[in-house]
């Protein structure tokens, strides 16, 4: 491409693949690619693109920046994929890359699930209570999401919210933090469909089952029915010759607890926990809350590393330098090494129960890092409710904004086929603003209207305006799903008569385009006397003879007609549907080429509500 008047500045490009987050502003690409937000405005001003250096880009804007100055990019939406990045950031990688010398034994952690008034909870107690050490910390435990008892001189450490919501909360966030669950199956009950789910749920974290049949005190209690039923399962005992442990057990009268216990560290030791104890902490978040006196407070458990006080510390979002750290006898502590759960103070924000949290090579990163991800979750989080940029208010409903005397704000996104007509749009529109109409530009494109522009108009609550361009399918799906209003144009003056009436409350009924057909062009014939024939592939719908018709080349409306004629090989047809071949004749459009698509349409008019 010819840039008489751009030079590119000197520094040198990064080398490599560089991930550029969609939507970034010149001064984000800028940053990655080793150059300036003057430098990135500069250089598409003289594509014709007038952009600020705050404004999101479109991706083809960051893919023609980036190929002028030779970096080679990977576009990735914000969110997901940069958290590769940040892991390496925080070094998580180096952290996971244990080396074998370095592990030593560690504490189980255990989940307890079961169907309901199993006694879940009150075996969770009982064990908790039973190890409190007289004296210590005036015997009162403290609830903060786990405990740790201490066994024959070996740790076991218990997630203390009974049941499989948590688990699966946890699993479905990526979190495994269960090595062992304990099945609940009341004696007089047996196995119940929430029985069936823990089941279901332990077996498909591939974790290991000890089943206690608990309530035996009861009357009714029949712990071979249990037996039976779970035998059904494949949970055959070991009484019976199957590998499953199995305890009788009463939580509520503290029988064979201690059993239970012992057999936990059985299976802890086949499992063969081993973690490092030594460097950055590294676990997951088991709960997390507000407290009024003592700020964001987050209850974690510690799987690599020993974490301290005044360890930079990231979960999630949320990040800080660790004031303190509460165990889970209430007593503050210096450090929590591999199956410690502790609580942390010092967090900026809450965390989320199942997010990782790892210590960061220094405050810096910490921050640099939960602020990053801050801004993913915003961007990302597409039809979220108040989240979002800024709340806007949808074309149809403005005027009842202004007339409840609040300032409206319009956000927009507008894509247009030339950058000439995307700036006249723009500048008409600037003038309808008032002081009680206020419009914002999301974004300002060229281009066919994609799903890009769709989740951007949806994250931010924003009217999708086309001039000269029309929404691909997969675009139009996803308008659909997340209620997204796409309005297209072609004449300036409707446009603008739209936003005036809206703003008066007077809004036109809107007419909807239904697609009615779509063909790909394969081949053009010229036909003497007749003009071009367009060989098309029926892709999607019919195509019939007379229907409104427009045809599309990348996005972009070229020409606007009805298809007046259309054959099956020799012969006049009415209609051809998808997946056959078929002629369109053109009688006054002569230009189309091979991948154009040819989009036959109705207009429905669409009731206001
Ligand atoms: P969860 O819903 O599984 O957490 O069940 P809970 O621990 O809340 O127990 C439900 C009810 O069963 C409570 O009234 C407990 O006191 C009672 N319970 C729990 N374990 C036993 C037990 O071993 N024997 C008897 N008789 N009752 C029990």
């Amino acid at each position: 491409m010819d840039m008489p008047s751009y030079t590119p500045a000197e520094a040198p490009v990064p080398e490599g693949e560089i991930v550029v987050e969609r939507a970034s502003t010149p001064q984000e690409l800028g940053s990655r690619l080793n150059r300036t937000a003057a430098d990135v405005v500069r250089f598409l001003m003289q594509q014709g693109e007038m952009v600020t250096a705050t404004q999101s880009l479109s991706d083809d804007m960051i893919e023609l920046f980036s190929a002028e100055i030779g970096a080679e990019i990977r576009l990735v939406d914000p969110g997901e994929e940069q958290e590769v990045e940040l892991q390496k950031v925080l070094g998580v990688d180096e952290l996971d890359d244990e080396d074998e010398a370095d592990l030593v034994p560690r504490a189980p952690v255990i989940t307890v699930m079961g169907h309901v008034d199993h006694g879940k909870t009150k075996l969770l107690d009982q064990i908790r209570n039973a190890n409190v050490v007289a004296g210590e910390a005036g015997g009162i435990t403290q609830h903060i999401g786990a405990y740790q008892v201490v066994k024959n001189g070996r740790a076991i450490t218990f997630i203390d919210t009974p049941g499989h919501e948590a688990f699966t909360a946890m699993r479905a966030r990526g979190a495994e933090a269960t090595d062992i669950v304990v099945l609940v199956v009341a004696a007089d009950d047996g196995v119940m469909p929430q029985t069936l789910e823990a089941i279901d749920h332990a077996r498909a974290a591939d974790v290991p089952i000890v089943v206690a049949v608990n309530k035996i005190d009861r009357d009714n209690a029949d712990p071979d029915r249990v037996l039976a039923q779970l035998a059904e399962r494949g949970l055959v005992p070991e009484s019976w010759g199957g590998d499953t442990i199995v305890c009788q057990i009463s939580a509520l009268q503290n029988i064979g607890i201690e059993e239970l216990l012992d057999n936990l560290l059985v299976v802890a030791e086949l499992e063969d926990l081993e973690a490092n104890p030594t460097g950055r902490a590294k676990g997951v978040v088991l709960e997390a809350e507000l407290d009024v006196g003592r700020g964001p407070v987050a209850t974690v458990l510690v799987q690599r590393g020993t974490l301290a006080v005044g360890d930079p510390l990231v979960a999630g979002a949320a990040w800080g330098r660790v004031r303190a750290l509460i165990n889970d006898k209430g007593e503050q502590v210096k450090t929590a090494g591999p199956s410690e759960p502790v609580q942390v103070l010092g967090l900026s924000e809450v965390a989320e129960a199942g997010d990782d949290f790892v210590v960061a090579p220094d405050d810096r990163t910490a921050r640099q890092v939960a602020g990053k991800r801050e801004h993913y979750h915003r961007v990302a989080n597409i039809g979220g409710s108040a989240s979002a940029i800024n709340a806007g208010a949808r074309l149809e409903d403005i005027f009842s904004q202004i007339q409840a005397g609040e300032t409206a704000t319009l956000n927009l996104v507008i894509k247009a086929d030339v950058t000439g007509s995307l700036e006249a749009v723009t500048e008409s529109l600037k003038k309808l603003e008032r002081d009680e109409v206020k419009l914002s530009f999301v974004l300002r494109g060229v281009g066919g209207i994609t799903q890009y522009d769709i989740q951007l108009a949806a994250a931010s609550n924003a009217t999708l305006i086309g001039f000269n361009v029309r929404p691909d399918r997969k675009a139009r799906e996803l308008a659909d799903a997340e209620g997204v209003e796409i309005r297209t144009y072609e004449v300036i003056y409707h446009l603008l008569e739209d936003i005036e009436n809206a703003m008066v409350g007077m809004l036109a009924p809107e007419f909807e385009e239904v697609v009615t057909g779509e063909a790909e062009v394969r081949e053009i014939f010229r036909v003497p006397k007749i003009g071009a024939i367009a060989g098309c592939y029926v892709t999607n719908g019919t195509i019939t003879r007379n229907s409104k018709v427009r045809f599309l080349r990348e996005g972009t409306i070229i020409w606007k007609g009805t298809v007046n004629s259309l054959r099956r090989f020799k012969d006049d047809v009415r209609e051809v549907a998808t997946g056959f071949e078929c002629g369109i004749g053109l009688s006054d459009f002569q230009d189309l080429k091979a991948g154009d698509i040819i989009e036959t349409f109705e207009e429905r008019e669409i009731p206001r509500t």
